[in-house]
């Protein structure tokens, strides 16, 4: 199974979830996961910044609790706020009930309907509750920028390899990532404009 781009059949595991928008659209939708915190956001946000860019932040409800100032310039730079859960729990260890009362810790902090669950999986009972109250935002291009078997240079090939019309297209705000993405955020930014894709966030 290629990690990067999820496969139909796992697509399927949650078919009602969003994995890919319009694919005739020429358009990517970028998205940081984990944040956010002070030594990865500040970049990030300058970086999109500099090129005009929105992007969706799914954030861990904990680093909001830690750093309600970062939160605020996500929010007041115009990007999407998402749910990543209080704790950034995977659904597996979790009942529904202490996963949803986690999610909506969060979403106290947070004000979204969009949810993105951590390590991409969630039981079935979860899905269907968070999916009454959220939009469920998978992906359809993990970057791996989390990975220590990656370089910079790998996780922008892995941009430049597998997007597509209509990729959500998942980064890292994290301790793990932000190394590469000194390099790869603002490379991957540039070959996709001169792609001619365009950068949008979710309605
Ligand atoms: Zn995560």
């Amino acid at each position: 199974m290629i990690i990067e781009q999820p496969a139909i059949w796992l697509r399927w595991l949650y078919p009602r979830a969003t994995w890919r928008m319009d694919r005739n659209e020429k358009a990517v939708y970028l998205t940081f996961d984990d944040g956010p915190i002070p030594e990865a956001t500040p970049f990030i946000l300058d970086t999109l910044s500099q090129y005009g860019i929105k992007a969706t932040f799914f954030m861990v409800g904990d680093n909001v609790r830690k750093y309600p100032e970062l939160y605020n310039k996500v929010v007041a730079a115009g990007h999407r706020i998402g749910n990543h859960t209080f704790n950034h729990i995977g659904g597996f260890r979790h009942t529904i009930t202490t996963y949803k009362a986690n999610a909506d810790k969060a979403d106290q902090l947070l004000h979204t309907d969009l949810f993105r669950p951590p390590h991409g999986w969630m039981r079935w009972d979860q899905y269907i509750w968070l999916r009454r109250k959220y939009r469920i935002v998978m992906w359809d291009l993990v970057t791996r920028d989390y990975s220590k078997w990656m370089t910079a240079e790998d996780v922008l090939n892995n941009v430049k390899r597998y997007t597509r019309n209509g990729s959500i297209i998942t980064f890292h705000d994290s301790l793990k990532s932000i190394d590469k993405l000194h390099y790869a955020l603002p490379e991957a930014i540039k070959w996709l404009k001169a792609e001619g894709y365009e950068f949008k966030v979710f309605d």
